[in-house]
């Protein structure tokens, strides 16, 4: 391979293969650097030497295939070169042959800043460049490991349908119209959420796949509508046994694939606590900058917009602000939802309080939200859940400006017992914030229908970084423990009996206590990486508009086929 060529080489006759890096014509000589997936050796065409090779060189574009003879000899001391693994040596090539010649090229693979859909519409060339390779080569790695790891601990892989029925996690589905059925649809599963329970209540105890999921909702850097799971279930579950068994398997990923150890066990924090401290319920501990409770030192503020919120909350910030840079910060808070953004500081020398709102406080609220000199307080007046999304997002932004964040650190955490249900302002009923067939905590099962707000599910995620890489819940195994949570999700009997009947039908049939997790591989391999963009751990993926520049999916179908499936088209894009 065009890797491995060494100094204990020297002497040998190899043929290497491979496609064009770079051509460099000396006047005379001709050097090429031939890639394959394992690293680049150079090749030196010496007209002297091979005179017919020599001929052929010229024609030599980047990204032709060359199949090269000959003999693998040291390089001189001053042209050794240190940066390339096998830059001890070189080929003196014998012969030559072009094996394939290529079309000019759309980008070159060393250029940065290509244009994400022109990559994608060339994802063959793309896929050649080093960070690519390395990224596909480090997925396939992990999911080796995943797999024995999951297999020496005696979970069994088994295939669910992809063809399915909606399995909701909170998106829209796909659907594919069944043409021996006309007028029915299949929905690809969201999750094989419904199918891996029924795998527990068939008996098979511990179950675990590599799954695709289908997820029709907006796509985002971090957010892919195809993506991968490692799915697990297990019955008659015991929490510390599925921690246990997720964090050896991240610790083996780790060690292996990028050579960092983790710690175990790992911290764990209730949702209410990520939300308090954070702002969010997948919390960055890679740094402190936590939110701050300023609710009851401001009742009764002099200071309208204080005393008139639900919530007072803030960040302190170990720096003082010019009024523009201020002004910059609260553009960033009223973008997530902020009125405004009030701010108390103390001047490093001076010491004195630089704030527009400090004439409104008293002394007593002066006194207990005083700056430190040099400090900066920034204060969320609103809901408690804006105040949460606001400063979490602001904490993210500042931990960055302020250089916080310790970037080779991994901060893996367990976010525990989070909410049951959320209420759904427009739908005007409660949805399951996990899906509908979480357990409640065991002390909120008999009673979560009164006071839904509050339940606690007894379900957890794991979060490194402010990633959140997965997540799962123990699940009700007890058809009437269902169907009332059914019930409080506003589904009619009629509805629950079409939609999950099979479910509510096989829970009644001896289900066993069980429960599991499902870990997103394209965003393990994106944080294991250290890949900012999820599409590039993905060898084929749509761009950000759902679309495959490539193929040009989705496209059109004929006429002839709508008709077999009995489907009428009613406006296309281009139209609406
Ligand atoms: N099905 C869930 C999901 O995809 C994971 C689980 O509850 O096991 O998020």
């Amino acid at each position: 391979m065009c890797g491995e060529p060494r100094p204990e080489h020297v002497g040998r006759i190899v043929t290497l293969a491979g496609w064009v890096d770079r051509r460099r014509d000396h006047g005379g000589l001709v050097f090429v650097d031939l890639r394959d997936r394992t690293g680049i050796t150079q090749l030196v065409i010496n007209p002297e030497r091979a005179p017919a090779a020599a001929d052929l060189a010229g024609e030599i574009r980047n990204e032709f295939v060359l199949r090269a003879s000959g003999e693998v000899v040291a390089r001189s001391e001053e042209t050794v070169n240190p940066r390339m693994e096998t830059g001890a040596v070189e080929l003196a090539v014998d012969a030559l042959e072009i094996v394939s010649r290529s079309t000019p090229l759309p980008f070159q693979l060393d250029e940065e800043n290509v244009d994400e859909t022109l990559r994608l519409r060339y994802r063959w060339l793309d896929l050649r460049r080093e960070k690519l390779q390395r990224n596909l080569r480090l997925r396939a790695q992990m999911v080796g490991i995943i797999r024995r790891h999951m297999e020496d601990a005696g979970f069994l892989d088994i295939q669910t349908p992809i063809l399915y029925k909606s399995t909701p996690e909170g998106a829209r589905d796909f659907v594919v119209p069944s043409r021996l059925h006309k007028g029915r649809f299949f929905a690809l599963p969201q999750s094989p959420q419904t199918l891996k329970q029924l795998t527990m209540i068939a008996g098979f105890d511990r179950y675990y796949q590599i799954a695709i999921c289908f997820r029709d909702e907006d796509l985002r850097a971090d957010r892919v509508q195809e993506l991968t799971q490692l799915d697990v279930e297990l019955s008659f579950p015991d929490q510390e046994v599925l921690f246990a068994l997720m964090e050896s398997m991240f610790s083996t990923i780790w060690r292996d694939c990028v050579d960092v150890e983790i710690e175990t066990p790992w911290p764990r924090m209730t949702y209410e606590e990520a939300d308090r401290r954070f702002g969010t319920d997948k919390p960055d501990t890679r740094f402190a900058l936590e939110l701050e409770d300023a609710t009851d030192a401001t009742r009764g503020s002099g200071f309208g917009v204080f005393a008139g919120a639900d919530a007072v909350r803030f960040l302190r910030v170990p720096r003082t602000y010019s009024r523009a840079e201020i002004a910059a910060l609260e553009e960033l808070a009223k973008e997530r939802g902020a009125k405004g953004l009030a701010y108390l500081s103390r001047d490093a020398e001076t010491g004195e309080v630089r704030s527009p709102i400090a004439k409104f406080l008293s002394e007593a609220e002066l006194e207990a939200l005083a700056p430190a000199a040099g400090e900066t307080l920034l204060f969320v007046a609103d809901g408690w859940e804006i105040t949460s999304r606001v400063l979490g997002h602001l904490r993210l932004h500042l931990s960055r400006e302020l250089g916080l964040i310790d970037e080779d650190a991994f901060t893996f955490l367990w976010v525990t017992d989070f909410p049951m249900f959320e209420w759904g302002e427009e739908e005007g009923r409660w949805s399951a914030k996990h899906h509908p067939f979480t357990r409640p905590a065991d002390d909120w099962k008999d009673r979560f229908a009164d006071e839904p707000g509050k339940a606690l599910a007894h379900a957890y995620d794991i979060i490194v970084n402010g990633n959140e890489l997965g997540g799962g819940s123990f699940r009700i195994h007890e058809p009437d423990l269902q169907a009332r949570v059914f019930d409080l999700l506003a589904m009619t009997e009629a509805e629950q009996r079409a939609q999950f009947g099979f479910l509510l039908d096989a829970l009644a049939m001896g289900a066993p206590p069980h429960g599991g997790i499902a870990l997103g591989i394209d965003r393990m391999t994106m944080v294991l990486a250290g890949e900012p963009n999820l599409r590039d751990v993905i060898a084929f993926p749509k761009n950000q508009a759902g679309l495959d520049p490539m193929s040009g999916a989705p496209s059109k179908v004929t006429q002839e086929q709508l008709d077999e499936l009995g489907i009428a088209v009613v406006a296309t894009e281009e139209e609406s």
